[in-house]
């Protein structure tokens, strides 16, 4: 089995004498949403399944680099504030390194698959009174003074391994699409994807760049709002956060690829991932959902010409979420253990 770094080596930082960690990261699949795209439109979407990765988010393509390239400069430990997903990443591969990692979380806030995964790689895991972007500022300056690798995507060479993402769908699709959606939260993976299909571009792996559209909760919008937010709120907890660390960069695409920030509600970023659940077959979790409310909203009012390709990515997995999905989802019908009282229920549906 190929790891990521050994199939996008040229593409990529890292030395030849590296001792790569990897876990089989990358490689997800490319699936057509039957439940949005549109034939009759010849409008095709698709959803680059990142929830397949192997702890269960796309953060694990970064991850393979940066603990890599941190184990390769002579890190012992490393270190990283997350909302959750980038702690349970951190936490895997630097058992699979054999080093420490600490991770620092929001109090509360945090999804309990990601929680547990954290705690099960032996991470030292640090929950703080304060949200992400408070765990970001510790994180950086600590990083500094302890010489302690800091993972988050402020490392570039997370940057780097998440660029793999997009030279997948254009190995896959055979070119770039012209729309790409995907959820904003430190802004770190739209920065990436964009010097992925910039990079493909240059090598002549394809030749146009698509649109990137950036999808935000409504309460957690500082790319639409075009300012931080203090006290970023949302049930997308992947993406509570109201001081992006990659605000140039996300900036940048957005306006050199021509594309547009959005934000949904809540209520509309559950609704989007029930949706998907239900007509598609892929349960994901409630940040990666609201890049599917973006694509459904720029269909229909008119922005996306016929016959368009589109891709969104699909951060991380449902189960990462159990409770989020169990609270919006009707209780299970009780009944007796008794073939007559199954039956009914089978029956009346
Ligand atoms: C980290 C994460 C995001 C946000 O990605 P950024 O690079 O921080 O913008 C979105 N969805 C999921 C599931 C994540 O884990």
């Amino acid at each position: 089995m190929q790891t990521l770094i050994e199939a996008y080596r040229s593409f990529l930082p890292v030395p030849a004498d590296a001792r790569v960690i990897s876990i089989s990261e990358g490689g997800t699949p490319l699936i057509p949403l039957t439940s949005i795209s549109l034939r009759d439109r010849g409008i095709a979407v698709y959803a680059k399944c990142e929830g397949m990765n192997p702890t269960g988010s796309f953060k694990d393509r970064g991850m393979t680099v940066a603990v890599t390239m941190s184990l390769w400069s002579g890190a012992k430990a490393i270190i990283c504030a997350s909302t959750g997903n980038t702690s349970a990443s951190a936490a895997a591969y630097a058992a699979r390194a054999g080093i420490q990692a600490f991770v620092v979380i929001p109090d509360g806030q945090i999804a309990q698959g990601k929680l547990a995964q954290a705690m099960m790689h032996g991470a030292k895991v640090i929950q703080i009174s304060g949200d992400f972007d408070d765990g970001m500022a510790i994180v950086k300056s600590l990083a500094d003074e302890t010489g302690i690798a800091l993972v988050n995507s402020v490392n570039p060479h997370r940057l780097a391994g998440q660029k793999t993402a997009a030279f997948e769908i254009v190995d896959a699709l055979g070119n770039a699409p012209d729309y790409h959606f995907l959820p904003v939260g430190n802004a770190g993976n739209i920065s990436a994807y964009w010097l992925g299909y910039n990079e493909y571009l240059e090598a002549g792996r394809s030749n146009q760049r698509p649109r990137m559209i950036g999808c935000q909760a409504s309460g957690a919008a500082p790319f639409v709002l075009g300012n931080p937010v203090e006290r970023p709120e949302t049930v997308a907890t992947a993406i509570r956060i109201g001081r992006p660390q990659s605000w140039d960069l996300a900036r940048t695409a957005q306006k050199e690829s021509q594309g547009w920030f959005l934000a949904f509600s809540d209520e509309e970023i559950l609704s989007a991932q029930r949706d998907v659940a239900e007509r598609d077959g892929i349960f994901c979790e409630p940040a990666s959902a609201v890049c599917l409310a973006g694509v459904r909203e720029s269909i229909d009012t008119g922005v996306i010409p016929d016959d368009s390709v589109i891709v969104c990515t699909l951060t991380g997995h449902g189960l990462k979420d159990p409770a989020t999905a169990i609270a919006q989802s009707p209780a299970p019908t009780r009944v007796r253990a008794d073939v007559a009282e199954v039956r009914a229920i089978i029956s009346a549906d």
